[in-house]
């Protein structure tokens, strides 16, 4: 079978050593066997689906153990083959993979809301927790998983398509954007989108190409004239142009009424050496060209949430042509676009137990929910009770990043209030909150927070925890610490 073959020549030149080669061909022996008979909707054989998979984790760059989990992740759910078997034949590492995906699977199995992803009851979610939890590899093969269902959701009725594009949409996209999976992300939200809203993709997408095929000469002499300038200083570099994706198009104009305003339709990309070449390359870029007020973004000294770091800029040729400009290292080129993925690179067998489970440290603050994710899972495993109520509220729901003025940072759920920001800081200052600011100034007690405020409390010494605060709360967190101050304090007022 071509696909078969071209997945083993694809697996040699990633894993040329001998010992991990023959093992990944054993697994797709073993899988080719267990599905044989097996059709996808296309009227394929149904291994094409684990070997495409396999090869997506490949390209990822994914270690051995994970590759082979791709191959083998359907055998549990689709063939009813025992996970001991897998263990004794590939290793207990691989049968925790396999373990793990089925077992999200079968937790969504068990829900209907798909607006999110939390299963309904707690036995789901216990198990969605626990295989998610005991190695972020899991999360990685599901990606992967549908990303091929994504390719090949034309063969699927059309109930089922808008299905999929909408959970992927709203669970696995987010998700990608969490791990910094830049590439994967935009692959899954522009497939999802064109089965959502197809014509609506169409139109985009040409409007898209129409405006590029028209700013390509001006785009090619910026190239041009940037490329020598760079090359004038000394400076290694390369140059590559990123187009935008038509649903961040589409979400865009969600915002400005005119695709005249959007100014990032394609974007050129300064990958260098080190970061101080970065602010060099800044520097240069301005002194050539008009820089745009307030589109300067310095990502570098402060990443986003989920660790994505770049300089962006967006300028003015004295032709008039608006370009977007990204600076970033070769480093931080391959984290934007792989993300958690790079972190697994196949060369890097050796892993150890913290860094598979996302226990790098320090996580940027938007992949702590795996740590917190880890940390249940554990509990769960020990016996311990695990707060089902907080992971509710902090699962899968969209999360803010909030600062203080000293620039630490807290994320919290989309929602929270300044209380529940104080709560997060210390349970003490909030006792104690007067009054905040947001970004400078004074804000009420119900002023949502937004990602990237910076939030002060304001405290004084005579102030004491009142009831109406728990109608100014969100998270149960905050709600819980509120709670037992309240009862603190009516003690000690009664005595
Ligand atoms: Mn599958």
């Amino acid at each position: 079978m071509k696909q078969a073959q071209d997945f083993l020549k694809l697996a040699h030149e990633k894993f040329p050593d001998a010992a991990d080669y023959d093992k990944i061909q054993k697994a797709l022996d073993f899988a080719t066997t267990k599905h044989s008979g097996q059709k996808r909707l296309s009227g394929e054989d149904y291994i094409i689906h684990p070997i495409a998979v396999a090869s997506i984790l490949i390209n990822w760059d994914m270690d051995r153990d994970t590759v082979i989990a791709g191959l083998l992740h359907d055998v549990a759910e689709d063939t009813q083959t025992d996970l001991k078997v897998v263990e004794e034949q590939f290793g207990k590492e691989v049968a925790l993979l396999v373990d793990g995906v089925t077992k999200i699977s079968k937790a969504r199995a068990g829900r209907d809301d798909i607006t999110t992803y939390l299963p309904r009851t707690k036995d789901n979610l216990t198990k969605l927790l626990v295989a998610i939890g005991a190695d972020v590899r899991v999360i990685i093969i599901k990606l992967a998983d549908r990303l091929h269902n994504l390719r090949t959701l034309q063969f699927q009725p059309r109930e089922k398509q808008l299905k999929k594009a909408r959970e992927s949409l709203e669970i696995f996209g987010p998700l990608a954007d969490r791990l910094n999976m830049g590439r994967v992300r935009v692959e899954i939200e522009d497939l999802s989108f064109k089965f959502l809203a197809p014509k609506r993709y169409e139109k985009l997408k040409t409007e898209l190409e129409t405006r590029i095929g028209r700013s390509k000469q001006n785009l090619d002499d910026v190239k041009k004239e940037v490329s020598r300038r760079l090359a004038r200083e000394g400076i290694k570099f390369r140059v590559d142009g990123r187009i935008k994706s038509v649903y961040s198009l589409h979400k865009k104009l969600t915002k400005h009424q005119n695709i005249d305003d959007i100014y990032d339709l394609i974007a050129l990309r300064i990958i260098v050496d080190d970061v101080t070449t970065c602010y060099l390359v800044l520097g240069l870029l301005h002194q050539i060209y008009q820089p745009l007020p307030g589109r300067i973004k310095d990502y570098i000294s402060r990443p986003k949430p989920n660790g994505y770091q770049s300089l962006h800029t967006t300028v003015e040729t004295p032709e008039g042509q608006i370009v977007e400009f990204q600076i970033r290292t070769e480093q931080m080129h391959e984290y934007a676009e792989h993300g958690l993925a790079a972190a697994f690179h196949y060369n890097e067998q050796k892993l150890s137990d913290t860094y598979k489970t996302g226990g790098l440290a320090p996580l940027p603050a938007d992949l702590r929910w795996i740590q917190d994710l880890q940390r249940a899972a554990g509990k769960l495993r020990s016996g311990e009770k695990v707060d089902f109520d907080a992971f509710k509220v902090n699962l899968f729901s969209d999360r803010i990043f909030v600062y203080t003025p000293n620039n630490d940072i807290f994320d919290l759920p989309a929602g929270s209030l300044p209380l529940d920001f104080a709560y997060q800081v210390h349970s003490e200052v909030a006792a104690k909150a007067a009054g905040f600011k947001i970004n400078g100034k004074i804000a009420r007690f119900d002023t949502p927070l937004k990602s990237g405020d910076v939030v002060e409390v304001i405290t004084r010494r005579n102030v004491i925890p009142h009831v109406d605060w728990l109608n100014k709360i969100f998270t149960s967190h905050a709600r819980a610490k509120l709670r037992a101050q309240l009862r603190k304090s009516d003690k000690s007022s009664i005595k």
